[in-house]
């Protein structure tokens, strides 16, 4: 056979992939990658095209001002539909909204929103990468002139003339979660009084609770308001303009702006319509080929249900990594019927907050143990580089599961390289690993980059030497909840006097220095089994001295964990 013969097919393969951001042209790409010959059609709503929705914050926040730098390639080309045409082959026809799904005919129906005709498109294989919708709760007060969201392109050109006018001072942002806190940075440094209005007791929920207070606490110390436990029950206006926030405890705020982030839910209609199964989440039900219950029809990116990697659950899970992972396998397998697998997802997501980044990978220690398993946790507060290298402070809690030693779940905060970490986790927990392979992992060390022990690996070490026996933890919570309710506790800080009086907890802790513990152990109750709490700055002393106590016969030492690094509370100096 020779090669230059022609290889079109007697009739190429006709797929037409609704949605037009992340999931769908990334989809479209690899199908257009693997079949040469097929006719791609993609169908987008919106006017624009692969749209980069997780930097709308960034481009609000001035941290760069071209909006085309939302739509354009490496190469800065915008990508629109001529450029879809000329690069990849795929025709992309924008503002037109499918309809209708004709299963049988195998058929969509596409509405050209600008002039408002129809057509009946047919497929050979459909791809939905359909998104999500902003999960908007029904308020009072919803539709006035300042209410808004940031999930799309216009609700970035609206939030980003509002920083450039300069006209709005204050601002209620409504929900904690990673687009809420990205949002408040980005109102923040445009220059507005910003206040986040939390229902839960905590911002960031999926974090736990003493993790995410620390990325509060900077959020607070970076000048913006957080109210916890209290949500929004109506938006006040005036002639149709917003000025105030009522909360659910009766306090009002005034505001000209508000913008609702209390999470997105699956944007399935258009599936549910056409009979495909959706699932408890909201989400379309695919399988790992993310083919939906019709084999003709697939699915991608935020539409969809999830299946979580270590408990089996089904949730929904709108990251744009996974969107972009889950259309190049529903591109591949609609190209050549193909059977490449999307395994599921581990939750791993982060977010930037002023100078600090929080995030998470695998399961909280809450959802570990509503989960089943029987956790161990360890937090590690400590630098990310040596000193003299400008390092920077990172504080990890690390999940595991105590009988099998197999980690969890991890969740990291602090200006330091928070990012690094939690892809190490991610690819940790993905591959199954336990605390002992952390414990000795071979991870890349030089001085710029890391510790000689990484900051991954110590915390594999705290937890191991829990396992063990070694360290009894007592978390940060439990010491304030037993200090408030009255306890009696000796309670030893180890570091230095000069470090003492910059800063101190005032939980009626005594100073005995890690260095001077050996000569006073006659200060330390005469009853060994009286329980002595020992701390530092990060605890490392605090462990040295519950390790030479225990030495000398004390049976129940603790250490707080993460030592005052990872004090979630004020203190009193
Ligand atoms: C402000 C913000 C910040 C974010 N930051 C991050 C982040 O840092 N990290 C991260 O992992 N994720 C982040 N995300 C989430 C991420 O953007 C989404 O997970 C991702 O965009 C999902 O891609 P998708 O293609 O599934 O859906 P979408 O991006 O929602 O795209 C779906 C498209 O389908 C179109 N459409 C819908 N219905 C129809 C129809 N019937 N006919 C034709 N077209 C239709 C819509 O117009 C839309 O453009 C962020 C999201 C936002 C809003």
């Amino acid at each position: 056979m020779s090669s230059s013969q022609d290889t079109t097919p007697a009739r190429p393969r006709r797929i037409v992939v609704v949605g037009g951001s992340a999931a769908g042209p990334k989809a479209a790409a690899r199908a257009r990658r693997l079949d040469e010959h097929a006719e791609i059609l993609l169908i987008q709503k919106s006017h624009d095209l692969s749209m980069a929705s997780c930097g709308y914050p960034y481009y609000v926040g001035g941290f760069f001002d071209d909006r085309n730098m939302l739509l354009c390639t490496p190469a800065g080309i915008v990508r629109d539909p001529a450029f879809y045409l000329k690069a990849k082959g795929i025709i992309a026809k924008t503002e037109t909204e499918v309809t209708s799904i004709d299963r049988e005919r195998q058929i969509v129906t596409a509405v050209d929103l600008r002039s408002g005709n129809q057509e009946e498109l047919a497929y050979d294989r459909l791809i939905l990468a359909i998104g999500a919708r902003p999960n908007l709760p029904p308020l009072p007060g919803l539709d006035l002139d300042g209410v808004t969201t940031l999930v799309s392109m216009e609700d970035a050109d609206f939030l980003r003339r509002v920083r450039d006018e300069k006209k709005v001072r204050k601002a209620v942002i409504v929900g904690g979660g990673l687009i809420g806190i990205e949002t408040c940075e980005a109102l923040h440094l445009a220059g507005l009084d910003i206040t986040i209005i939390e229902r839960l007791p905590q911002i960031l929920t999926f974090l736990d609770w003493e993790v995410a207070k620390i990325a509060e606490n900077h959020v607070r110390e970076k000048g913006a308001n957080v109210i916890t436990s209290n949500g929004i029950s109506a938006f006040l206006g005036e002639n149709g303009k917003l000025v105030g926030a009522k909360l659910e405890n009766g306090t009002e705020l005034e505001c000209e702006l508000a913008v609702v982030a209390i999470g997105v839910v699956p944007n399935s209609g258009l599936a549910g319509r056409a009979g495909l199964t959706i699932g408890e989440s909201g989400g379309i039900v695919v399988d790992e080929q993310m083919r939906t219950s019709d084999p003709h029809i697939y699915a991608a990116g935020d539409c969809v249900e999830s299946t979580h990697r270590l408990t089996g659950a089904r949730f929904h899970a709108p990251y744009g990594d996974q969107a972009n992972l889950q259309g190049r396998v529903a591109g591949e397998n609609a190209a050549t019927d193909g059977n490449v697998r999307f395994p599921g997802t581990i939750g791993t997501g982060i977010c930037k907050i002023f100078d600090y980044a929080a995030g998470s990978t695998g399961l909280s220690e809450a959802s570990a143990r509503e989960a089943g398993y029987d956790v161990e946790t360890a937090i590690n507060a400590s630098q990310d580089k040596p000193g003299f290298m400008k390092g920077e402070l990172l504080v990890t809690k690390l999940v595991a599961d105590r009988r099998t030693g197999r980690i969890l779940g991890v969740q990291c905060v602090g200006p330091g390289d928070v990012g690094r970490q939690l892809a190490t986790w991610a690819t940790a927990i993905m591959g199954g690993l336990t605390v002992e392979d952390m414990a000795n992992a071979d991870l890349p060390y030089a001085p710029p980059f890391s510790l000689a022990i990484d900051h991954s690996i110590s915390t594999a070490h705290i937890l191991q030497n829990k396992l063990k026996g070694l360290m009894r933890g007592i978390p940060a919570t439990e010491v304030k909840r037993r200090v408030d309710a009255g306890e009696k506790l000796c309670i030893l800080d180890n570091r230095g006097p000069d470090e003492y009086e910059q800063v101190r907890l005032g939980i009626g802790e005594r100073l005995i220095p890690l260095g001077a513990l050996r000569g006073r152990l006659g200060e330390l109750p005469a009853d060994k089994s009286q329980e002595i709490i020992c701390f530092c700055k990060i605890s490392l002393r605090g462990y040295e001295a519950a390790r030479l106590l225990a030495g000398r016969g004390w049976t129940n030492v603790k250490v707080m964990e993460g030592g005052i690094a990872a004090w979630p509370y004020p203190r009193e100096r």
